[in-house]
């Protein structure tokens, strides 16, 4: 009787094992899901329609914001070859191109809620046309792309790395010139990170970096798109702490809902 009650727990152990450790890993399955699937994927920049509010028997979904007519281009940072950064580091065999896709379109659903025109500059797979010099769609296409689209605010989502494993959270980089149209990339950078301590209380605070002080190290995207802008490096590969959070689909949500209230705190409050 012992024998067969102890093969009997042996056997529930086996069966339980494999499906924990599945739920522990199941943000990067997810992920790699939604890579696969081409049909997951928006196209490239096609308007994200909020889904109507759904009332169901004890489930509530909050109901989408009418449109406000401000467009937001989000540009995940990287994708089609260019994985950049992460490889080796981050779990699953994810890339920084997998992490930047999965915060771009949770921000672009948040924003879509919010009742913002949230789109992406690609949608990681097809090389969208404006990449017209380099398979990677670099900085500058981007750059010239952005500026040839009709946009109240663009972000670009990346994440960052560094030889020393030491160096770990968020950091918002903007860039306010006299070719923007608008100098407002400073207090939306300020509004973005207070929401990130606000939301994230546990995360090292987000650092908020004026690239006009250092011009000639500036990002090219924060320096030459033309409407306010951001250049988000949402974490640190290189740290542990920094690499198991980014991969996590909670922290993502948090994350980029925190972007969203930052920008959303920005035109309901600040702007004119
Ligand atoms: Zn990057």
């Amino acid at each position: 009787m012992i024998t067969i009650r102890k093969r009997l727990s042996r056997l529930v152990m086996m069966a339980l094992v494999p499906l924990l450790l599945c739920q522990a890993t199941s943000c990067g399955v997810d992920e790699k899901k939604e890579e696969n699937n081409p049909e997951d994927q928006p196209a490239a920049a096609v308007t994200i329609v909020p889904a109507k509010p759904g009332v169901g028997v004890g489930r509530v979904m909050p109901a989408a914001e009418e449109p406000n007519g401000i467009i937001i281009y989000i540009d995940p940072g990287h994708g089609f070859m260019d994985g950049g950064t992460g490889d080796g580091i981050l779990a699953d065999g994810l890339l920084e191109k997998d992490v930047n896709m999965a915060i771009a379109l949770k921000l672009s659903e948040d924003l879509a809620m919010l009742g913002y025109t949230a789109k992406l500059t690609h949608d990681g797979e097809n090389l969208p046309p404006a990449a017209v010099n380099d398979h990677i769609f670099n900085a500058y296409e981007r750059a010239d792309y952005a500026n040839s689209l009709t946009m109240d605010y663009f972000i670009s989502i990346h994440v960052n790395s560094a030889q020393n494993p030491d160096a770990e959270g968020s950091r918002i980089y903007y860039y306010d010139s006299s070719n923007k149209v608008k100098k407002v990339g400073g207090t939306v950078a300020e509004l973005m990170g207070k929401a990130i301590e606000k939301t994230l209380p546990d995360d090292p605070d987000p650092v908020i970096v004026d690239q006009s002080l250092d011009p000639y190290n500036a990002f090219i995207l924060c320096n030459q798109v033309n409407a306010p802008s951001a250049l988000v490096e949402v974490g640190f590969c290189t740290n542990k702490n920094d690499a198991q959070k980014m991969v996590s689909e909670n922290w993502q949500e948090k994350f980029a809902q925190s972007l969203a209230n930052g920008i959303d705190e920005y035109f309901t409050e600040y702007a004119e």
